[in-house]
């Protein structure tokens, strides 16, 4: 089974963003990138699936600029076999990833693409279940386990009311959770390693796919600063001040 593992470099989950004065986005100066996290749990299930004999092949895709290497290097350093870097300076949203992938996964016929749950910078949530679209492929999506079967996968999502569990029939596309594992850090001779390893580059044009945002960013503001608390001494007060002050109660 061929596994094809979307990745996004996005802003390192640990930085501070700062929106850029004018309001047009936050501002990427000098900042810290990184594979998105949950795009990181996405290559560990690959390559756990491939230990355990489940998987034959792992290529991992990033759309983006040329600085997205980047992430494919650490995720073929994770175990990854190959990469592609479909290489653009537009911003792709993600309709146009999901038309990206859909043309790589005709050309590459995985049976199983497995997608991060969204990217932390636009949290959009939308390119696994587009994908999945676009194919006409079952979709799981927010998974936190998967069994593989013979021709199928059987996956558990944390749903409002408990598990659910979906016997899903390949080829499918997953977005996995955070629950799912824990992804393992690249060790040095492995980031050697992964130097070596192919990364074919291609341009959206090449797969056929126009780029352009369909959607325009209005304005990009900091959330409101939080005004200070107040220690109160006793319920009593805590509760004249829901009812006086707050006027919640
Ligand atoms: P989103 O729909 O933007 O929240 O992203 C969901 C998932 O789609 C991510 O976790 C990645 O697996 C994949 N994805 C989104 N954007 C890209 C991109 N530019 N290149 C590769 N994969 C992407």
């Amino acid at each position: 089974m061929k596994i094809l593992v979307p990745v996004k470099r996005v802003v390192d989950p640990n930085v501070k963003v700062r929106v850029k004065a004018d309001g047009s986005g936050v501002d990427l100066t000098s900042v810290k990138m990184s594979m998105n996290p949950f795009d990181e749990i996405a290559v560990e299930e690959a390559v756990r699936l491939k230990e355990a004999g489940k998987a034959t092949e792992i290529v991992v895709v990033s759309a983006g600029i040329a600085a997205a290497q980047d992430a494919l290097r650490t995720a073929l350093a994770m175990g990854a076999d190959r990469a592609i870097l479909v290489d653009t300076d537009a911003e792709v949203q993600p309709l146009a990833v999901a038309k990206i992938l859909k043309a790589l996964v005709d050309k590459e016929q995985p049976k199983l693409v497995i997608a991060g749950k969204q990217a932390i910078d636009d949290d959009s949530n939308q390119t696994g279940q587009m994908l999945a679209a676009l194919l006409g492929w079952p979709q799981a999506t927010f998974i936190s386990k998967l069994v593989p079967g013979a021709d199928d996968i059987t996956i558990t999502r944390e749903i409002d009311g408990g598990l659910e569990q979906l016997a899903v029939k390949l080829p499918a596309v997953v977005t996995v959770d955070l629950r799912l594992n824990e992804p393992r850090y690249a060790t040095l001779p492995n980031i050697m390693k992964a130097k070596k390893k192919p990364l074919e580059t291609v341009k959206p044009a090449d797969l056929g796919v126009d780029v352009t945002p369909r959607l325009t960013i209005l304005k990009v503001a900091e959330p409101p600063t939080r005004s200070a608390g107040v220690i109160v001494s006793d319920v009593a007060q805590l509760v004249d001040k829901l009812k006086n002050v707050a006027k919640v109660i």
